[in-house]
This record gives C-alpha cells, structure tokens and sequence, in this order.
C-alpha cells in the first residue's frame, strides 16, 4: 500500500524536506509551480492552480504525516 503523498504537478512522492505548497487541497512542490504574488495564486504551465494557502511553501515533513513522505 502506498501511503506517500504525490505532487499533482510531476507525481513525484515528497521527500521530508521538499518545500510544498498547498492550493487547495491539493500538494505541489513549490518548484513545479509558479507562484505570483497578486493574492498568491499558484500556476502550472499557464493554467491557474487557485489561491495558495501557504506561499512560503513548507517543508513537507511539516505539512504530510510521518507516511506520506520519503525519508530522504
Ligand atoms: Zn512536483
């Protein structure tokens, strides 16, 4: 069973110190996103994503549980 949490952007799992951004209800590396500071609203590849919750990003060690991510 597969536990781990994936970027909708690249369907790479997060590793614990991956930096994430929340759009939504959905997770994104904060690199595979394009982030603009006009109300914070998240892009990929031209498609607008919605407001981000977290523009910053976060570590995913703090934003997944303990089985969501990859250790490193
Ligand atoms: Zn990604």
């Amino acid at each position: 069973m597969n536990l781990q949490k994936t970027c909708i952007a690249c369907d790479d799992p997060f590793y614990w110190d991956d930096v994430i951004v929340i759009v939504g209800d959905e997770l994104y590396h904060k690199d595979c996103v394009q982030l603009y500071p006009t109300g914070y609203v998240a892009f990929l590849d031209g498609d607008c994503l919605g407001i981000t919750e977290n523009d910053e990003g976060q570590d995913a060690y703090e934003v997944l549980e303990k089985s969501e991510y990859l250790e490193g």
